[in-house]
């Protein structure tokens, strides 16, 4: 049977792996499995949330409230935006991809970092359109310039922090860069670890507000996965100007958020004690994971976010020492795909990175 062509060459995305997966594999209990591969946070999410969820549970025969207004309603509260600024997914993702068939096709250009989260390309490639890569691996926007004003892409993403390498740019560089880019162009903001960079360093903390009202061309996404800990919930948003975000509803299938994600989300943003709990103890670890690497002699980029990023040596394989971890119930993310000798860990709890550095310690 043949397919849609624009599949032809593409891989499925491989997510962290499962859990589940290395339960079968290698016969490891799951109280033995730990997970640090999907920048989840280890210390779960709100109590407040885990509360308010029982009540739905026990009423789930409607389809979900598909004006989303209760969150909506937080979202532009938090973010002094209005409703109108805002569309919800199933996922950060979802918008990623609404934004993809919004605005690119066969004949567009989307320039993204030599090293950066993997949808971009995927989405990029579901609409059939051509990837422009940076050479530099950290967000160099003289380089972003450059082929912008070479390549005249469609779209621009800029992932900040950068996912997988944690490093972050500067506020008032991406104003700068902003600035210089024509209204034609549609510039993706990725803030999914803005929490982490914005508690870390004020300089790289980015105000959706501000950049919404000064670009008609820009939207900021961020999502509910990481640093409000409900990866398992499904739940992202896109802040823009009206006419970007109506564009986006023509693509929206209705009821994409579910009930359930739509209370825990809008909870979530009501706890902000829970997040700057989670956020000083991600960076108390952090910590840890510094001293380990210079001790150990290996670089780390660092990182302003929930994630560390190990450069090993040349005597040392990501491949391989992601593979030995697995085998003992660790799970890290290699790097390889992404042409870096180096793993991705997501810090965890006090406790799971003990247990890290010691298993890894047996083979760095
Ligand atoms: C995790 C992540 C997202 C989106 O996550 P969702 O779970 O789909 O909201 C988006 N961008 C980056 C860079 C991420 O790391």
């Amino acid at each position: 049977m043949k397919f849609n062509k624009k599949l032809q060459s593409m891989r499925t995305y491989e997510a962290g792996k499962p859990i589940e997966l290395v339960v079968r594999e290698f016969g490891i209990e799951p109280k033995d499995i730990i997970k640090l591969a999907s920048n989840e946070n280890p210390y779960g999410c709100s109590l407040k949330v885990q509360e308010a969820v029982k009540d739905i549970v026990a009423n789930m025969a409607l389809y979900p409230d598909d004006s989303m207004i209760k969150l909506k309603d937080a979202l532009s509260s938090r973010f002094e935006v209005e409703n109108k600024n805002i569309i919800i997914g199933s996922g950060s993702d979802q918008v990623i991809e609404f934004l993809m068939h919004a605005k690119a096709d066969e004949n567009s250009k989307i320039l993204i970092n030599s090293v950066t989260f993997a949808m971009y390309e995927i989405y990029a490639r579901h609409v059939g359109s051509e990837i422009i890569r940076t050479s530099s691996q950290k967000h160099d926007l003289d380089e972003f310039y450059m082929l912008y004003k070479k390549e005249n892409p469609d779209i621009i993403f800029l992932c900040t922090p950068n996912n997988p390498t944690g490093d972050a740019l500067d506020v008032n560089k991406i104003f700068e860069f902003l600035d210089k880019i024509d209204g034609e162009t549609l510039v993706v903001v990725d803030g999914a670890y803005m929490e982490y960079a914005a508690f870390k360093d004020g300089s790289k903390s980015l105000n959706p507000k501000e950049l919404i009202q000064k670009y008609e061309n820009v939207i900021y996404l961020g999502t509910f996965s990481k640093a409000y800990g409900l990866g398992g919930m499904r739940v992202g948003y896109g802040l823009a100007d009206e006419k970007i975000i109506k564009e986006l509803y023509k693509l929206r299938p209705p009821f994409n958020i579910t009930t359930l994600s739509l209370e825990a989300a809008s909870v979530a943003l009501s706890d902000e004690e829970f997040v700057n709990n989670s956020i000083a103890l991600n960076f108390k670890e952090m910590k840890r994971y510094e001293d380990f690497a210079k001790k150990k002699k290996i670089d780390i980029i660092e990182s302003y976010t929930n994630f560390i990023t190990l450069c090993l040596n040349n005597n040392q394989n990501s491949t391989q020492l992601s593979n030995s971890l697995l085998q003992k119930g660790m799970i890290v993310r290699d790097l390889s795909s992404y042409g870096m000798n180096a793993i991705r860990v997501t810090v965890g709890t006090n406790e799971q990175n003990s247990r890290f550095f010691e298993l890894a310690s047996e083979f760095i």
